[in-house]
């Protein structure tokens, strides 16, 4: 079912399509000049360090295959089983191993002497007949007490003939016997059980051979033999991936696929051997196309069928172009050369049940996608389809010829629908019309109909600005009804954190409890939100600072990073000396796994790039950060355990803010030390912590007004304050403010280290 979703447009009966076949589109694309030629042959042959299909050992200088899955060969598996079990790192490990030369056998060898015979023996490279011919002559000099001489007998010996090709189909190698097969498909053959039992004749190298005879081949069933050559897979040699007798498209398709693949930012893994299944899959069952193709079937199913999922997305690239992808009734952003964040090129209209809304929608979202204010990620337009969806599947029940004729729609219709989406979100019902990941119905939330209520005005609107709604015939007043939001948009925790929740946020305890019970691959989860806490930036800021995001400056210790919500970019602030401490640790730690991972030691511009928090999966370089996924899934859970209540991370940034105002900076320093805050927000803070008054308050009185003895003094004088007294003492306490060590309460009024005005960056 999840199959037939993405598949729908590849599967569908296009007529428009006729005359411009797949296969040639694919041919020419391969031809074109922009294609890598590695993945032309029939026969790939991948380097062993290739960045993406990487298939040699991590160690440095070693030629030996990774072991299924690892990184590492199976010799240095072995190993590093046994060093890391006495607690050496692996960083330590893949710098102190000794690289090895390739195994034995990995590639094929031809004999010194016959041209057209495989080597047995890959350093004496000789066949299997001048093998025995050179172990007995050294055998008899060996009595004699003197070494052979090798050269001399090589040069005394004559070539045997040829046995020929491999008889397998698809195999490029040499026989290596008269029974016409290489000595992988030999043994292989006989661990098929040997079907047709092709045989040699008894004694066959004296009766025929030696005398220059061909040998017969007896058989029980020669059919059955020849089917087995016909349909058997290709030897795994390292680095090779055997494409003969695919299926003219699906071999293309394949191509196409590894090297689109090769060319994204972030490439999942696919493992030479994956990808071998998936061949060898397409070819047992002589899949035409990969749109055939049965997931689930094959050796291992679960890679094959991802790797077959994403060259199906990347196809339908290329077999659609945009005006043939409105028609069926999708939008692919990598069209406008636009790919959102953790997002695939593909958005899915056809539940859109009007043909003319779901037009609509296409050509507003490629009017985005084309325009300077395309958003950032998909989320906006995961908002217009929503708000598309809704409004198409209750006009298919309610209104006249279910909405499908924009002509007879009236603005009752549109009012009809804002009613219906307000009762779904009061009595929390179910949404008409979408559905969550596991099938059931979503429902319908304040922010859910803010989002339908704004997205669809804002279509609509534009539709009756750019003279489309007239072509439609689409009534004005069916616009106009249609309200925005409200204020109810947005209700985003905007509120700090009381203030035992922000105690036990910070503890150290439950911080040790966030690292060793939801983070004990230790990626970094605890130094991210102590990160947060302290320096009040956004997660997605922290989260994504580059490894060389500290650094020193006067003495004064800053951190690094990108701004990227209100595109500012590499800003500073300083930072207290514990943070730096654990950004340094984590540095190192940072360092010490990219060793571990790719077996040398990054250094300069390229150590520069590499991610702070790198993420352990689709990434072959370092350099892509884990995911706000990923740390709210180690974040939630761990608050839950806590039983505080709901709290998000981005509280951290309004608690420190309003901290900050408490402790007596003013709405100035929290500009310049959180970077942007909008008017609105500031105005937020302000309210929260009462700024001057409670200052002023919180230093001069005692205790609080509700005390024994309120407007008591604090220090020296008996008379109270004048107003311009308690302004001035105010403003003298929010200038002496500066962050000091610690949770929350970065900022303490303070005497000492106060940088000079003007030191401070941005
Ligand atoms: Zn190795
Ligand atoms: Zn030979
Ligand atoms: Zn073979």
């Amino acid at each position: 079912m999840r199959r037939q979703e993405y598949l729908r447009p590849l599967l569908a009966d296009r007529p428009g399509q006729v005359g411009r076949d797949r296969l040639e589109i694919l041919a020419a694309l391969i031809a074109g000049p922009s294609f890598d030629p590695v993945y032309r042959p029939d026969i790939i042959t991948i380097p062993g360090g290739h960045p993406v299909y990487r298939w040699a050992c991590v160690v440095a200088d070693c030629e030996r295959p990774r072991a299924g899955g690892s990184d590492l060969c199976s010799v240095h598996q072995g190993q590093w089983a046994g060093e890391s079990a006495r607690g050496v790192g692996m960083a330590a490990f893949v710098t102190a191993a000794d690289g090895l030369d390739e195994r034995v056998g990995s590639r094929e060898a031809i004999c010194r002497i016959c041209p057209g015979r495989p080597a047995a023996h890959s350093d004496l490279r000789l066949c299997q007949r001048h093998l025995s011919r050179w172990t007995f002559r050294r055998n008899e000099a060996g009595g004699a007490g003197q070494g052979a001489d090798f050269a001399l007998w090589v040069s005394e010996e004559q070539p045997c003939a040829a046995y020929g090709s491999c008889g397998v189909a698809i195999c490029p190698s040499l026989a290596d016997s008269p029974l016409g097969l290489c000595a992988w498909h030999s043994s292989r053959y006989r661990r098929d059980g040997a079907p047709g039992r092709a045989a040699m004749p008894g004694s066959w190298w004296q009766r025929y051979e030696r005398c220059g005879k061909p040998v017969p081949l007896e058989y029980a069933d020669q059919a059955a033999f020849r089917r087995w050559c016909e349909t058997v897979s290709a030897q795994p040699w390292p680095g090779q991936v055997n494409l003969r007798g695919l299926r003219p498209l699906v071999r293309a398709e394949i191509q196409w696929g590894l090297f689109v693949h090769a060319q994204r930012a972030r490439p999942t893994r696919w493992d030479l051997g994956w990808i071998r299944a998936l061949v060898t899959t397409c070819r047992a069952l002589e899949v035409n196309s990969l749109v055939d193709f049965e997931f689930g079937a094959g050796s291992s199913p679960e890679f094959t069928g991802a790797i077959a999922k994403e060259i199906l997305h990347e196809l339908r690239l290329v077999y659609f172009t945009p005006a043939e992808a409105r028609d069926a009734g999708f939008l692919e952003t990598e069209h406008f050369g636009v790919l959102f964040p953790h997002r695939m090129s593909h958005f899915d209209l056809t539940s859109i049940p009007q043909r003319w809304l779901r037009d609509l929608t296409w050509d507003y979202l490629a009017d985005l996608l084309r325009s300077p204010r395309c958003p950032r990620s998909g989320g906006p337009f995961d908002g217009y389809r929503r708000a598309a969806l809704e409004l198409g599947v209750f006009m298919e029940l309610e209104a006249p010829g279910g909405g499908h004729d924009p002509a007879v729609l009236r603005g009752e219709h549109a009012r009809r629908f804002v009613a219906d989406q307000r009762h779904r979100e009061r009595e929390g019902q179910e949404s008409l019309a979408v559905r969550r990941p596991g099938g059931a119905a979503g429902i319908v939330t304040v922010t859910t109909r803010s989002v339908v209520f704004n997205a669809i005005r804002k279509l609509l609107r534009d539709a009756l600005d750019t003279g489309v709604a007239d072509k439609l015939g689409l009534d004005r007043e069916f616009i106009t009804a249609l309200p925005a939001a409200g204020a109810t948009t947005g209700r985003t925790a905007r509120r700090p954190f009381p203030d035992e929740v922000a105690r036990a946020l910070a503890a150290e305890a439950s911080l040790a409890e966030l690292a060793a019970a939801y983070d004990p691959s230790d990626n970094g989860a605890r130094d991210i939100w102590e990160t947060t806490v302290t320096t009040g930036r956004r997660i997605g800021e922290v989260i994504k600072v580059r490894w060389d995001c500290i650094g020193r400056y006067g003495g004064l210790a800053m951190f690094w990073h990108d701004q990227t919500k209100v595109g500012n970019y590499d800003a500073a602030i300083r930072i207290p000396e514990r943070l730096y401490d654990v950004l340094a640790g984590r540095q190192r730690k940072t360092l010490d796994r990219f060793t571990a991972r790719y077996g040398y030691r990054p250094a300069g511009a390229q150590r520069s790039q590499l991610a702070l928090f790198p993420t352990t999966y689709r990434s072959n370089d370092g350099t892509v950060p884990l995911t706000h996924q990923w740390f709210y899934s180690r974040f939630r859970p761990w608050v839950d355990a806590m039983d505080l209540g709901h709290f998000v991370p981005h509280q951290a940034r309004h608690t420190l803010a309003t901290s900050l105002l408490r402790h007596g900076a003013t709405l100035t320093h929290i500009r310049r030390y959180l970077g942007h805050v909008s008017d609105r927000m500031a105005e937020h803070y302000v309210h929260l912590s009462h700024s001057d008054l409670e200052n002023v308050l919180q230093h001069v009185w005692v205790a609080g007004p509700g005390t024994a003895s309120p407007g008591e003094l604090l220090a020296g004088t008996a008379a109270p304050l004048s107003q311009a007294e308690a302004q001035a003492l105010a403003v003298d306490l929010s200038r002496r403010s500066t962050p000091a060590e610690g949770g929350f309460c970065t900022w303490q009024p303070s005497s000492t280290a106060a940088p000079a005005r003007g030191t401070w960056p941005r």
